[in-house]
């Protein structure tokens, strides 16, 4: 029988760890060390004063599986999910850092490795990618770990479109950053999508399953590249994705992990059809919201905490659209069965499982009174308006109804239509002097309210509270 998810996470550290790798906890969601990063967006967020050679560490080579959430800001996959096989907006990564110690050589020999000694996946189903002008990587791929020529693709920069994949890797605007090889896994001739730097290679045929960066510069804010003090090297390989490859699925969402939100969802929301694209949905949501809470952050209308209302919402349109809305609240008792899955492996989860229920259940509350009304709003808006939506509508289908513009976004592309041109622009206009009447008077925007005994459990884990000051997280629950 196929390994489960846990024991996967469980495979990589302990596989790293007899390579000398000191086991890194998680770091939590919210990076304590970095005011340019919305969310710990990959592996690597909480080594990054290490690559810069301005903190050491008592190891040089660490092995972690870390909470991501790509939400917002650089990495940002929230339109992806439900659309691919591949995208969560949280997901784990798992990785393993040299700093200064190993480099090239000895990170694609671990990974293959990994990949095929110990866990036996084919070789002719992986390919890999590297920086165009990397030949000392494709020279290690091709005569030292003997892949094919025609397997080891070069690919360049992304020529300037900030969010188009690529073979330079780097976390933010500036900081850590470098070349970079990918390892795919082909999935099938049965499944549409060409293979890395072809025209199709956004379909879900050629799955990105592990990043190893070469990481040897430090970004400027001046777009130029000052060399790291030492080369160093930072991986970051999904665990959903590698879950599916080695449980013989194509997508995530058939991991067992998945498998079990989903049934959880199809349950509570009634549903018989466990393809259904909303249960998938619900799932990833869940997982987001849930650790989000457990880092510190809480339903509001500024910084994390709005990405966290916004995340929040779409899933309650989505029980909405099963027809599962209710008073009482459905999206917290998702989190007993998260717990399920994954409070073995973040005990955080158990320990705060209160105050996730309850500011889910406060956020369902507030929403479910507007959310069917803001519906049949914006179909009025829609006949109105030949199918188009325009600024002062937006403004308006979130002032009144609590729907933000990338909800109704997201609603207009299920059914194949788009916000037209400038109408983001224009409800940010409308936006802006609404806050500014909010400042005049006094008040800010409304967050959940919760008893101070959960609000307690809030208090800062040494670095949150700085952050949550400045994202308005506290006013709104004081
Ligand atoms: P993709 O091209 O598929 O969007 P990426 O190139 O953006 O992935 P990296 O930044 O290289 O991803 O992150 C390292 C690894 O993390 C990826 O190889 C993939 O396995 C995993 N990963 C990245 N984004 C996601 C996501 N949204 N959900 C699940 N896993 C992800
Ligand atoms: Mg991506
Ligand atoms: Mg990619
Ligand atoms: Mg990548």
């Amino acid at each position: 029988t196929a390994k489960t998810t846990a024991e996967i996470r469980s495979d990589f550290l302990e596989f790293f760890r007899s390579k000398g790798h000191t086991v890194v906890p998680s770091s939590p969601l919210v990076p304590g060390n970095d005011p340019t990063l919305l969310f710990t967006n990959a592996g690597m967020v909480q080594f990054k004063d290490v690559f810069l050679g301005a903190e050491k560490r008592s190891y040089t080579r660490a092995v972690s599986s870390q909470r991501c959430v790509r939400a917002g800001g650089k990495h940002n996959d929230l339109d992806q999910v439900g659309y691919t096989a591949r995208h969560h907006t949280f997901f784990e990564m798992l990785g393993n850092f040299s700093f200064g110690d190993y480099f090239k050589r000895d990170a694609i020999a671990y990974a293959w490795e990994l990949l095929t000694g110990v866990w036996g996946l084919p070789k002719e189903k992986l390919l890999v990618t590297i920086y165009h002008t990397d030949d000392e990587a494709f020279g290690i791929w091709h005569e030292e770990i003997g892949l094919p020529a025609d397997r080891i693709i070069r690919i360049g920069d992304n020529k300037g479109a900030p969010y188009a994949s690529d073979n330079f890797w780097q976390m933010a605007d500036t900081g850590p950053c470098g070349p970079c090889t990918e390892i795919f896994y082909d999935h099938g001739e049965h499944i549409a999508g060409g293979p890395p730097g072809s025209p199709d290679e956004d379909g879900d045929r050629y799955i990105e399953i592990w990043n190893n960066v070469f990481m040897q510069f430090d970004r400027q804010p001046d777009g130029s590249l000052l060399p790291l003090p030492a080369p160093c090297v930072d991986t970051g390989m999904g665990l959903e994705r590698i879950a599916a490859v080695l449980q013989h699925v194509h997508s995530n969402y058939e991991i067992d992990l998945f498998q079990h939100l989903i049934r959880a969802a199809a349950t509570i929301t009634d549903t018989a059809d466990l393809e259904h694209k909303s249960l998938r949905v619900i799932a990833d949501h869940t997982r987001a919201c849930s650790f989000l809470i457990v880092d510190g952050v809480l339903p509001s209308n500024e910084g994390r905490g709005y990405v966290l209302r916004r995340i929040v919402r779409r899933a309650i349109r989505h029980l909405w659209k099963l027809g599962a809305l209710s008073a009482e609240g459905n999206f917290w008792r998702m989190v007993q069965p998260l717990i399920d899955v994954m409070g073995g492996a973040y005990p955080e989860l158990i320990e705060k499982r209160e105050l996730i229920e309850r500011a889910l259940k406060a956020e369902e509350a507030a929403f479910s009174q507007t959310l069917d009304a803001g519906m049949v709003r914006l179909d009025g808006y829609l006949v109105q308006n030949n199918g188009l939506i325009d600024g002062e509508q937006l403004f308006q289908l979130h002032d009144t109804y609590g729907c933000p513009p990338d909800l109704i976004a997201d609603i207009l592309r299920e059914k194949g239509m788009d916000l037209p041109p400038g109408a983001m622009a224009d409800y940010e206009r409308w936006m802006e002097e609404q806050r500014e009447r909010a400042r005049a008077a006094g008040k800010f925007g409304g967050g959940v309210t919760l008893p101070a005994e959960l609000i307690a459990q809030l208090q800062p884990t040494g670095f949150l509270g700085y952050d949550r000051l400045e994202d308005g997280g506290l006013e709104v629950v004081a």
